[in-house]
């Protein structure tokens, strides 16, 4: 199979590390509002990849995060007058609700933040003691400058300096002003306790963890010091991801964190990115209520995961066509079982191999459908509700 890696900016071919085992570490949510198509496109993008790979009989082992604490969380706590942990349990419950229904097959570990403290502190000590971050204020910063490597992954994409890496990471408002630093590029590691919040014990007093860190400890605690595929949205690349390989790869000597790096493409809505802070947003659980999963699925699968694309009613027209097509195919099918077609496997495991080009799976998947609806050939008719299976599709 070939992949697109952000750090090679090419389509290179993916073989794990171990043979027959891949490692896979997505970003996950912060759960403080509820779950929109932004969300779905990138996990059923992930979720569509690894069932993939497991149908060719690879095994995959799956991680995904959950910042149960961040400044967001403690706001929303807030507001809401409610405990932040609770708001947190209640967040995560309904992604994870939403993400079931539309047959996301949940990670082999989905770790919590608040549960990777000692990791975080372990790696952050250790960050320290090679002069690579400093402490200020019972607060702990990554140095930028003492890191020539900082931002291999944002010169890949384009941001080949530290006036343009500081301006996407002010955009993003991920690197936060903040007079402790000793430079605005700076990121927090580990964050002094603020009045009211939350806290744990650490060498540099009580506090919490930095964003960025999170993934670095959860990545090698779960799935060890090398992982073959890390991805998230295409907004998480720089400076997230950046951070990530800088302190992962600091702390464990070892080069790369991550084979590849996947990034899917942001959903618009009126033209702008669909965001929390933006509040144009589709929710999956109000789509839900007029349009079946698979509909959602086939509507998400039938963009390109690097495009940046709009949702329209005529996507989700479109896919329940496809889905119709499908379920006639499922009729004529029936429960017995079926030789296969090797023509329709082929053309679908080529454009899977392509960089997972789901669009051109779908609309093959589609056009056989239509000949087997014609034709009555019911070994490619049980071929494309195979196939659809790989799509996590449940016809
Ligand atoms: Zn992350």
């Amino acid at each position: 199979m070939k992949l697109f890696n952000t750090l090679t900016q090419s389509i290179d071919p993916f073989t794990p590390l171990k043979q027959g085992l891949a490692t896979i570490y997505v970003c996950g949510v912060t759960p403080y509002d509820t779950t929109h198509l932004g969300h779905a496109f990138t996990y059923v993008s992930f979720d569509t990849l690894i069932r993939y790979l497991e149908a060719q009989g690879i095994t995959v082992r799956y991680v995904q995060n959950v910042t149960d604490i961040d400044d967001d969380v403690l706001r929303k706590a807030r507001e809401l007058n409610m405990a932040w942990d609770e708001l947190g349990r209640r967040e995560t419950a309904r992604f994870l609700g939403d993400m079931d229904a539309l047959n996301v097959r949940r990670p082999d570990v989905y770790a919590r933040a608040t549960d990777a403290i000692p990791d975080v502190v372990e790696i952050v000590q250790d960050l320290v003691e090679k002069g690579l971050a400093y402490v200020s204020e019972g607060c702990v910063f990554y140095s930028v400058k003492q890191d020539p490597d900082f931002g291999t992954l944002g010169r890949a994409i384009g941001l080949n300096d530290y006036q343009s890496m500081l301006n996407v990471a002010n955009e993003r408002g991920n690197f936060p002003e903040d007079k402790r630093k000793h430079d605005p590029l700076d990121f927090v590691l580990w964050q002094a306790q603020a009045p009211g919040e939350p806290a744990w014990p650490s060498p540099w007093g009580p506090g919490r963890p930095g964003w960025h860190i999170e993934c670095s400890a959860m990545s090698i605690r779960h799935l060890g010091q090398q992982i073959d595929i890390h991805g998230g949205g295409a907004d998480l690349a720089f400076p997230h991801h950046a951070c990530e390989i800088a302190q992962s790869e600091h702390y464990t000597s070892k080069k790369p964190f991550s084979q590849f790096w996947m990034h899917t493409g942001m959903v618009y809505q009126d033209g702008e990115k669909m965001s929390k802070s933006l509040g144009n947003l589709t929710l999956v659980s109000n789509l839900l209520k007029t349009y079946s999963p698979d509909v959602i699925r086939v509507t998400l699968q039938s963009h390109h995961y690097r495009q940046p694309w709009e949702c329209t009613p005529e996507d989700l027209g479109k896919a329940q066509e496809t889905i119709e097509l499908f379920k006639q195919v499922r009729c004529l099918v029936g429960e017995e079982s079926h030789g296969e077609d090797a023509q329709v496997r082929a053309l679908f495991q080529q454009a899977m191999e392509n960089d997972l080009d789901t669009p051109t799976a779908v609309s093959g998947l589609r056009e056989a459908a239509q000949t087997v609806i014609a034709n009555r050939d019911l070994n490619a008719g049980a071929e494309v509700i195979r196939q659809s299976r790989v799509l996590g599709l449940c016809i």
